[in-house]
């Protein structure tokens, strides 16, 4: 059986250093927010190009942390539009109720499956405050038209860059230097939940962002609010990234530019020799705008290809089977109408992805599916 992710592999090379960090963790005798986590939120913050890194307890977290401190610094207020896209996981929509802000929807393009910046403005009212746009299946989203709508409309702009480390553009913004995901905004959330191309060996999430006085507040608002123990000036919350995740992550994050070339080159195969007319394979530009968090084709009879293929050995997931605005928890959007968003649900299939699928595991892949 190909495995969808086999979470074991992917960590099996770091057993003895995980285990050494293990120990000098066990030995320092302290065990949160100590050497670790600050020596990882200088690393991330490197890596990303941005000045500042607050490591957190999930991605989750850090997006309502990056919102409940714009709401303590007086830039966002309770009740405030944030644009959304319609096609995510529900995780971006919940951290925005979460904040109590007010999530407004939007569709996405069939091409690239991220949000289209060409209908934000019709959906841009006086209490818009904020775009929060998503790197999905860790392909960036179009960050130059986005940030150009936000800048006439004097929107904050955030990223959930939950699928996309290490995911760089070209940005005009910037004299077309490479960027990377977290820094194409004012702010971005990564979570390192163990299938994510940066993975922990349990939960842990960041916040990367330009901005010292955001940056500060999310620190003490991780941290029950607090900078002086027992001083709480905030009404924050407890959700820290742990030192001992923080460890396993100073080791990973080395290998992550190579793990996301393995993707790449899995994908371009993907692409290249996967010849089926029943299957749409995703658009990349060729480019390291994507780094294939996730391979996802799009199919009319998805349950019969899913079947087929697990008959032969190979095992697929669906991202994601019901779009948020269908979902039971937001009942009060179930009769909302987003078709390109629901084609989507509708037909997405998930191939195995990840730095150690070996080429015969691909080729078996690629003939099973022209097959079909
Ligand atoms: C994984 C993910 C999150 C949430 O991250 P957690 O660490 O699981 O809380 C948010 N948004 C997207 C797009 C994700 O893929």
């Amino acid at each position: 059986m190909i495995q969808f992710l086999d979470l074991k592999k992917i960590n099996a090379p770091y057993e003895s250093t995980f285990q050494e960090q293990l120990k000098t963790v066990l030995d320092s005798g302290w065990y949160i927010l100590g050497n670790e986590v600050k020596e990882f939120e200088t690393r991330f913050a490197s890596y990303c190009g941005t000045e500042y890194c607050i490591g957190t307890g999930n991605g989750f977290d850090a997006l309502v942390l990056i919102f409940k401190a714009y709401i303590a610094l007086g830039k966002l207020k309770k009740g405030d539009e944030v644009i959304v896209p319609a096609n995510t996981y529900i995780a971006t929509i919940l951290a925005v109720l979460q904040a109590d802000l007010v999530p407004v929807l939007v569709e996405p393009k069939l091409k690239t499956y991220n949000i289209d910046p060409l209908l934000i403005s019709e959906k841009i009212t006086v209490k818009t405050k904020a775009i929060l746009a998503v790197h999905l299946y860790g392909q960036v989203a179009e960050m130059d038209a986005i940030n150009t709508i936000a800048m006439a409309n004097n929107l904050l702009v955030i990223e959930d860059a939950a699928q996309a480390h290490g995911a760089e553009i070209d940005f005009e913004m910037h004299n077309s230097d490479k960027i990377k995901a977290g820094n194409l905004s004012h702010a971005a959330a990564f979570s390192f939940y163990p299938g994510k191309n940066l993975g922990a060996l349990g939960d842990g999430g960041a916040v990367v962002t330009n901005d010292e006085e955001l940056s500060k507040m999310i620190q003490s608002m991780r941290n029950y609010g607090s900078e002086v123990k027992y001083h709480n000036d905030y009404k924050g919350i407890n959700s820290r990234l742990d030192e001992l995740q923080a460890s396993f992550l100073n080791l990973k994050i080395s290998n992550l530019d190579a793990d996301n070339e393995l993707r790449r080159t899995i994908a371009s195969r993907y692409l290249a020799e996967i010849n089926n007319e029943k299957i749409v394979l995703p658009h990349w530009d060729l480019s390291d705008n994507h780094v294939f968090h996730l391979f996802v084709i799009r199919t009319k009879n998805r349950t019969e290809l899913q079947q087929y293929l697990i008959q032969k050995g190979i095992q697929t997931l669906i991202h994601y089977p019901i779009p948020p605005h269908k979902q039971k928890a937001l009942s009060e959007w179930n009769n909302l109408s987003f078709p390109i968003t629901e084609k989507i649900h509708a037909e997405v299939l998930s191939l195995p992805m990840s730095p150690v699928l070996t080429a015969d595991e691909v080729d078996f892949i690629i003939t099973v599916l022209n097959k079909y």
